[in-house]
């Protein structure tokens, strides 16, 4: 599934693909159901692979339909302790002829965490590739600043805890207000995920975010329904 981003002037540059699995029995199953057993079967390297493939591709395709999109995907942070997602992004991007800017990767804040001096090594080295770099679920992973002066981050994901209810709870909106005064401070893009209501998006919109993702905007979508909606 495809969900679209939004710049301020409503207009689409992005999308996160978000995966699902159709079984044939139990229908869609949510990536939060498979995606941790895939993590402990070893799975998820294949599954990432495909998503890595798939979006590059589709992102070129769309590329040479006239539509300049950049392309998320999700990177749980096993696919980051093994060597082999470096030439996985390698080959997608050769395979695909897509330029590496074209090409995002959503990294969890606790992720990060999780062992943060080789992840800080490993995402220089996908950096190197000249991808770009999203920090997901950010203010939720006990925030370490270290990281974001030790690495090239492009993007800020505020997390949908901040997102949230911002129109009405003061405390949310000064820590939205604060992530992205810092982004700004720090030349590092930011984008509000989990949107769901005008009322949200105003308020986001009166602290100078300029990025958004949410119901509000969009579900995520089947390629069908993102072809329409492009
Ligand atoms: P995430 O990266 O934080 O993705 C955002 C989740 O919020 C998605 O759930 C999305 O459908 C949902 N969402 C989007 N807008 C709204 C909104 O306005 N309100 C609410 N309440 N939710 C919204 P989804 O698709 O179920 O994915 C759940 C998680 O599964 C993702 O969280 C991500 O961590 C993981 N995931 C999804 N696709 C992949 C993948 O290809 N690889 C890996 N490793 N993880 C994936
Ligand atoms: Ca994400
Ligand atoms: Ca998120």
């Amino acid at each position: 599934y495809y969900q679209p981003k939004y710049k301020s002037t409503n207009s689409i540059y992005g999308f996160e693909a978000l995966i699902r699995w159709v079984h044939p029995q139990r229908g869609i199953i949510s990536p939060l159901e498979f995606i941790p057993i895939a993590e402990r079967s070893d799975q998820i390297y294949d599954i990432g692979k495909f998503v890595i493939d798939n979006v590059s591709r589709q992102t070129k395709k769309w590329l040479d339909e006239g539509y300049e999109l950049i392309g998320s995907i999700n990177l749980s942070s096993k696919q980051l302790e093994h060597e082999s997602i470096i030439s996985d992004i390698k080959n997608a991007l050769h395979n695909s002829k897509l330029e590496p800017k074209y090409l995002e990767l959503e990294i969890t804040e606790s992720t990060m965490m999780k062992n943060e001096q080789k992840s800080i090594e490993m995402l220089n080295r996908i950096k190197d590739i000249g991808v770009l770099l999203s920090i997901d679920d950010f203010g939720t992973g006990y925030s370490s600043f270290n990281y974001l002066n030790e690495m090239p981050v492009d993007t800020l994901k505020i997390d949908k805890t901040f997102v949230s209810g911002i129109d009405k709870e003061d405390e949310k909106y000064k820590i939205a207000d604060t992530i992205i005064n810092m982004a700004n401070e720090l030349d590092i893009a930011v984008i509000a995920e989990g949107v769901e209501t005008y009322e949200e998006f105003e308020a986001l919109e009166s602290a100078k975010c300029n990025k958004y993702q949410g119901y509000y905007f969009s579900k995520p979508l089947t390629l069908n329904e993102f072809n329409k909606l492009l």
